[in-house]
């Protein structure tokens, strides 16, 4: 929250009026409600009003971006069932980059369909495919029924019935197979460490991440993450094939039972199975490396539970665990540059400055409470006594805890005492108290709300000559 309080301050100094579309803006690409920017307004000094139609126009914005969506969809469907499946040519090889093809059909010039294709569609919790076709770039892949649509980011220049050639972008694809390859890895590791009872519940697999959501009913320890990560990285190294084939549905329910179904039921009466040797079996309709070798490292980075008896699982595989492992050693190497110290003294030196900056807390917390004792004591010594009241108002360069200690240390010595300290620096602060008759009356004065720094001075004359209206007779201070 604090960056975007930054970013509206900013704005409203320059802007000093906002526009509806202001709010929208900040609402819908910050998440900062009006409520939120009015506050800080207030912070500021600034009457912001809000649009009284706010939420009715958010309302109507998002019912539009949804209705088009399901248009979209809607008219790709229709469009799609007339053609013929598009061949799937990531299945044949999941590592051919390359490719040639006829285009079948373009829909409202951006939506591109092939006879054949290497991009992978969304689809098993694993991101589609980006690269390039004719130079044109693709942003979007996605399976509507049978049919591969594959999404232009630009003006499309290509004609129905044109050959062209597709190139996918390797590095995101490699990526996304090493991380979903991974999943499967981690999912029987889980199962072998936590038990019989694991079952994905959910993945995602993205090209810098992926998460694998498990059902158990507790936070797995750290040393049980930590052989899950190692079983993991060991199926890894022991580089054992992985072997996809299609086959019956009943004869691989047969043969493996229903632990195939991690990702849910898969349609078909054939379905595509994917064995990690000797480790995991699973229908599934995603991309996997040939072998666990080519997965590379696997490196867990969260565990959480996200519901009851779900336990979501966010790693990084490859080069992606490598990055991960580089930043968080950079992390290190910039705390060990802080404390002067190589890498392995980093806790033990954490943790002694840890120590004394406690005790010279503690310290500090005695001499203060010195301080504010000898300073209640000099201003009692300067004080007159008005009507048999110490009566004080002062500015004091202290800060809040300060002030509100020799208040209460003059009180302590009083039987009747009225204390009103000023200081802050800031953002003025006004400290006071009342010991005796008139109590509230003149507590009521003192809670009057905090002035700006500039003003401190002003205001605590008027409330000195409060004090003296109310105690009947005028006091200099
Ligand atoms: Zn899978």
């Amino acid at each position: 929250m604090k960056r975007g309080e930054n970013y509206v301050k900013r704005l409203l100094l320059k802007k000093k009026k906002l526009e509806k579309d202001d709010f929208v803006e900040l609402y819908e690409s910050k998440g900062i409600q009006p409520e939120t920017v009015q506050e800080i307004g207030r912070k500021l000094g600034i009457q912001i009003d809000v649009p009284s139609d706010f939420y009715v126009t958010i309302g109507e914005k998002r019912e539009k971006r949804e209705k088009t969506r399901k248009q979209i969809e809607e008219e790709l469907k229709q469009h799609v069932e007339s053609l013929p499946p598009t061949e799937e040519l990531y299945y044949e090889d999941p590592y051919k980059t390359i490719f040639e093809a006829r285009v079948f059909k373009i829909l409202q010039s951006k939506y591109v369909i092939l006879d054949k294709t290497c991009f992978y569609p969304v689809g098993g919790g694993q991101l589609h495919d980006t690269g390039e076709i004719n130079g044109h770039k693709v942003i979007s892949v996605q399976k509507v029924n049978h049919v591969i649509v594959h999404e232009i980011g630009g003006q499309v220049t290509l004609k129905e019935g044109q050959h062209i050639k597709g190139r996918i972008d390797l590095e995101r694809r490699l990526a996304l197979m090493r991380h979903h390859t991974a999943t499967h890895i981690i999912n029987e590791a889980a199962r072998r460490v936590l038990g019989k009872h694991v079952w994905q519940a959910g993945a995602e697999k993205r090209p810098d991440r992926a998460r694998l959501d498990i059902t158990h009913y507790r936070l797995p320890s750290k040393d049980e993450v930590r052989k899950i990560e190692l079983l993991a990285n060991k199926i890894v190294m022991e580089n054992r094939p992985v072997r996809i084939f299609w086959m019956p549905r009943n004869e691989a329910e047969q043969k493996y039972g229903f632990r195939i179904y991690q990702g849910g039921v898969v349609p078909g009466r054939n379905i595509r199975i994917v064995e990690i040797e000797d480790w995991d079996v699973e229908a599934c309709g995603g991309l996997h490396c040939e072998n666990t070798g080519k997965v590379g490292p696997i490196k867990i980075i969260k565990v959480e539970r996200i519901q009851d008896g779900v336990v979501r699982i966010e790693f990084c595989a490859g080069l992606a665990a490598i990055h991960q492992i580089q930043q968080q050693e950079e992390l290190l190497e910039k705390a060990a540059a802080v404390f002067r110290v190589p890498l392995v003294q980093v806790p033990k030196t954490a943790e002694r400055f840890f120590k004394e900056w406690k005790e010279l807390n503690k310290e500090i917390e005695k001499l203060r409470t010195q301080l504010s004792s000898m300073t209640a004591e000099k201003i009692l010594k300067d004080t007159k006594t008005v009507k048999g009241y110490k009566i004080t108002v002062k500015r004091l360069n202290l800060n809040e805890k300060e002030l509100i200690s020799i208040v209460e240390k003059i009180l302590e010595k009083e039987e009747k005492a009225i204390v009103v300290l000023g200081g802050g620096v800031d953002r003025a602060i006004i400290v006071g108290g009342v010991k005796g008759p008139f109590k509230t009356e003149l507590l009521s004065i003192v809670r009057n709300g905090g002035p700006k720094v500039q003003q401190l001075d002003q205001v605590l004359q008027r409330i000195s000559h409060l004090i003296a209206e109310k105690v009947g007779q005028p006091i200099s201070s």
